[in-house]
């Protein structure tokens, strides 16, 4: 069974569906990332889920639980919010302790707690020090033990790497993916960063105007999105989007870019692209499933030219211009290609996604 069972939750604010309809299942032990921009809903979905919102409709399972009318504090759940609140006045110590305290919890217990959370994010030298007496990475640090010290079955946390810089931030987020996989807590985190979202999350839920879009494994995600506004959501750079005509027929179909060549469409794409023949579709290709190279086949390459060249250590990033738009190419530095040159690309069959440019959503989905 799940541990945590949204069923169609609705929280509306006046005119704005902050939370339009959402169901989602959250296995025990996952670790589930809402992922979306600025305003989709994520912190009202968790805030929903703690209990700190009262929604419209819908209810919220914990456990084997509906805790829909119960407050916060009888949600047995822990939380890390982004203005993480710790006492100025408390010594670090206190401040991990203080939900432990309020559990009336013994004094072994609560010690050896607060030692093992503070451990687990090396912050254990700084117990007896005072919050401004602490960078404030490290109060960020206080706050996730407070909630890891509270060894909930359930932890929310709402982009509780944001104030950290990004070196810290880098080494903060493989820890605590460690972390919450050794206490094998439930986590639900939110998340307006893609790349914390891929790299940390069991599955992702990607939120756009109060529902959401696309639920799935990283990999899956990011591979296969299911419109466009996801594919370009998440990966850096963006998915590319290319528009072409579809022609063809006795089983062989071909997508054209007007003036720079055609690509094949693959077996497993004829069927469903049969009804877009003399129509146009969206093509989505991620930078680094395209190849560069003059060996690429006339009847399935296109033409572009170079218009940047950045070289980023492990890989070069091409901008390039083909036809009328404009697409990013990831290719081997030892290729040495400069600006201003014409180079054939190909797309690689598997990874290339189809739309519909009217829905925008990936056909065959
Ligand atoms: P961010 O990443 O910027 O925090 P978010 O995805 O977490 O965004 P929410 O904070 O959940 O988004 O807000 C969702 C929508 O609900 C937004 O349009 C927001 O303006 C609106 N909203 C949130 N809280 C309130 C409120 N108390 N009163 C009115 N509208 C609100």
């Amino acid at each position: 069974m799940s541990e945590i069972r949204l069923e169609r939750i609705h929280k509306i604010y006046k005119e704005t569906r902050a939370v339009d309809d959402v169901s989602l299942d959250i296995k025990q032990g996952e670790f589930m990332v809402l992922l979306g921009p600025s305003g989709c809903g994520k912190t009202t979905l968790l805030r929903s889920i703690a209990g700190l919102e009262e929604i419209n409709a819908g209810r919220v399972w914990i456990g084997d639980k509906d805790v829909t009318d119960l407050p916060p504090r009888h949600r047995r759940i822990a939380m890390v919010f982004q203005s993480y609140a710790v006492f100025p006045h408390m010594t670090v110590f206190e401040n991990i302790a203080f939900g432990l305290r309020m559990q009336k919890l013994a004094k072994d217990v609560v010690d050896k707690r607060v030692n093992s959370s503070a451990e687990l994010l090396h912050i254990e030298n700084l117990l007896e020090r005072y919050p401004s007496q602490v960078s404030g990475g490290q109060r960020q640090r206080i706050a996730v033990a407070r909630a890891i010290a509270m060894e909930s079955e359930v932890l929310l946390m709402d982009e509780p790497l944001s104030n950290l810089d990004a070196l810290l931030r880098l080494e903060m987020r493989a820890e605590l993916k460690r972390l919450l996989s050794e206490i094998g807590s439930t986590t639900v985190y939110v998340t307006h960063d893609q790349v914390e979202a891929m790299s940390m999350g069991d599955r992702i839920a990607v939120m756009r105007s109060g529902k959401i879009l696309q639920l799935g494994q990283p990999l899956d995600v990011y591979q296969t999105p299911v419109d466009r506004f996801v594919g370009g959501f998440i990966g850096n750079p963006p998915m590319n989007f290319v528009t072409a005509e579809i022609s063809g027929g006795d089983g062989v179909l071909m997508a054209g870019v007007e003036g720079v060549g055609s690509v094949k469409v693959d077996d497993a794409h004829t069927e469903l692209l049969k009804p877009f023949v003399g129509k146009p579709v969206t093509l989505g290709i991620r930078a680094e499933n395209i190849d560069v190279g003059d060996d690429a086949p006339e009847g399935d390459s296109l033409k572009a030219r170079v218009l940047v060249v950045e070289p980023l250590g492990s890989h070069d990033l091409l901008t390039c211009r083909l036809g009328d738009e404009q697409l990013k190419v990831s290719t081997r530095p030892d290729m040495e290609i400069k600006a201003g040159q014409d180079i054939r690309l190909r797309f690689e069959h598997e990874r290339t996604v189809w739309m519909d440019p009217d829905s925008e959503r990936t056909i065959g989905m």
